[in-house]
């Protein structure tokens, strides 16, 4: 006899009434539907937005966009219908609350570096309705003008059918209610409160999500990506940091004949979760190129702001020659960008790679040159340069991560500098190489400027002052000084 009682022998039948069962198919689906959407994105474990697996786990992605799609059309019908009522007269009528904007596109266009866009504002202020000029309809004794009680209490009424649908208004038209223009208006001013108000914890909920993958806005972004052809697959997450999370991707085919996608890419989404980019407010709110700008956009569009400057950047480094991602397109706070390394593996960190010291010599060349070049040439200062930023591959050095990288002339442009100048001496001396300039060395070696202190602190308080003296130049002649080298360009060392 078996000492664990007799085995259980009843084999899983799939009966008639199971097969029927809708209230099993419902948990099929939504089982389906969880692994489809996981709370966290798995790392590498096959892939989760592919061409192939559209039909069976992303009917709620398919969902949205065919909603989204009919959405558009009716928007566009909407504004041909308001146009047509409207005609040339003075006074216009707006259809603008009827439109449908749906709320995973809410503020989204077609073109995807849209800076000035004015589109639906949730929270902007209400349009004055205007009434027809001719205020009455009907003829002789049958006129009744928009004054008459009645007629626009029932409107009134039935205006209430716009309020959100959560809103309960009751049914007043079937009771016939007529409500007097106060109490609609306050009714109103209600309704809308609660919009909105509902709007923001909506929005609350999205962004908690946001902390351990991606929110549906960028899910559905990514989705499109691949739905377009541009992507063939996305792999899965390759990194995962306080300010993006970034994907791997195969590439696909491009819509346009001159452009090439890469094989694989890299995926950097920027995180909607704006805690995180209180702290870099520094390095974009006194860059000039973003000044005029900066105090007039909403938190979302800052973050926007960061992949297009890292892509700004990451063009400038290309045009110069030096190893980085290739920029691929700019959607939103989605950067896509060839991928360094290879099936899937991302090239090491240079902090994570063991080099021989004939490696670590080259690389230490390369790296100066590059510092050079990205001074010189991109007029650049990387700004949080160090090994966690650097990848080796294909036996040389690859910059990445250049979002917060700034103009030299920034007003702490000399600072970051010098720091980045502290990161790679501290690196390479401590990895033996021999010929590596301490810091102070390197900073005169990369800007061409002659700092001579030879202890740090007064080594920094000479570059603070110089960085004052272009900030007075700013002040007192309005534009900034092209650069700081007075004795020309820094010189190129070489190997
Ligand atoms: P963060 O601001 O989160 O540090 P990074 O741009 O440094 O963003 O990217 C994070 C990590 O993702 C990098 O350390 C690197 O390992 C990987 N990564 C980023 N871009 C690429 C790329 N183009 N190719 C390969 N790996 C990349
Ligand atoms: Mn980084």
């Amino acid at each position: 006899q078996c000492p664990w009682g007799a085995p259980n022998t009843t084999s899983m039948s799939c009966s008639l009434a199971d097969v029927m069962s809708e209230q099993l198919a419902k948990e099929l689906q939504l089982e389906e539907e969880n692994a489809a959407f996981p709370e966290v994105v798995a790392v590498a474990e096959g892939p989760f937005i592919t061409g192939e697996n559209i039909d069976t786990s992303s009917d709620l992605m398919l969902a949205q966009m065919l909603q989204m799609e009919f959405d558009r059309e009716y928007d566009a019908q909407l504004r041909r219908e308001e146009k047509k009522i409207n005609g040339d007269s003075k006074v216009s009528i707006s259809f603008e609350n009827y439109r449908k904007v749906h709320p995973y596109d809410s503020d989204s266009s077609e073109d995807e570096v849209d800076w000035q866009d004015t589109r639906h504002d949730p929270y902007r202020a209400d349009k004055p309705t205007t009434t027809p000029r001719r205020g009455f309809i009907g003829k002789g004794k049958d006129i009744t003008t928009k004054h008459d009680e009645v007629v626009c209490g029932r409107k009134n009424t039935a205006r209430m059918e716009n309020f959100a649908p959560e809103f309960q208004v009751g049914d007043g038209i079937g009771m016939d209610l007529k409500l007097s223009n106060q109490v609609f208006n306050a009714l109103k001013q209600h309704a809308y409160s609660e919009e909105r108000r509902s709007a923001r914890l909506h929005e609350k909920k999205e962004h908690s999500t946001a902390e351990k993958a991606v929110d549906p806005k960028t899910r559905l972004l990514l989705y499109k990506m691949v739905n377009s052809g541009m992507l063939e697959t996305i792999t899965g997450c390759i990194s995962t940091g306080k300010e993006s999370v970034v994907f791997h991707a195969y590439g696909g085919k491009s819509a346009t004949e001159d452009k090439v996608i890469p094989p694989e890419c890299a995926i950097k989404v920027f995180k909607t979760t704006l805690n995180e980019f209180k702290n870099r407010d520094k390095y974009i709110k006194d860059d000039y190129r973003f000044k005029d700008r900066f105090s007039k956009l909403n938190p979302r569009k800052i973050i926007r702001m960061w992949a297009e400057k890292e892509m700004h950047n990451l063009t400038r480094m290309q045009n110069a020659g030096i190893p980085c991602p290739q920029v691929v397109i700019l959607k939103k706070h989605v950067l896509v960008m060839s991928f360094i390394g290879k099936d899937q593996i991302p090239a090491p960190k240079l902090k994570d790679v063991t080099l021989s010291s004939e490696d670590m010599k080259k690389a230490y060349y390369q790296t100066l040159n590059m510092m050079q070049q990205l001074y010189k040439e991109c007029n650049l200062v990387h700004a949080d340069l160090s090994e966690y930023n650097m990848l080796w591959h294909d036996g040389k050095v690859w910059l990445i991560d250049v979002s917060q990288s700034v103009e030299p002339t920034h007003p702490h442009g000399l600072e970051f500098l010098f720091r980045d100048c502290r990161n790679v001496a501290q690196f390479f001396q401590k990895g033996g190489v021999a010929e590596a300039l301490n810091e102070r060395e390197l900073f005169n070696a990369v800007s061409g400027l002659n700092i001579t202190a030879d202890n740090e602190v007064d080594f920094q308080a000479e570059i603070e002052a110089l960085e004052k003296m272009n900030e007075d130049h700013v002040q007192n002649h309005g534009k900034k000084l092209s650069t700081f080298s007075s004795d020309g360009d820094p010189p190129i060392y070489d190997e």
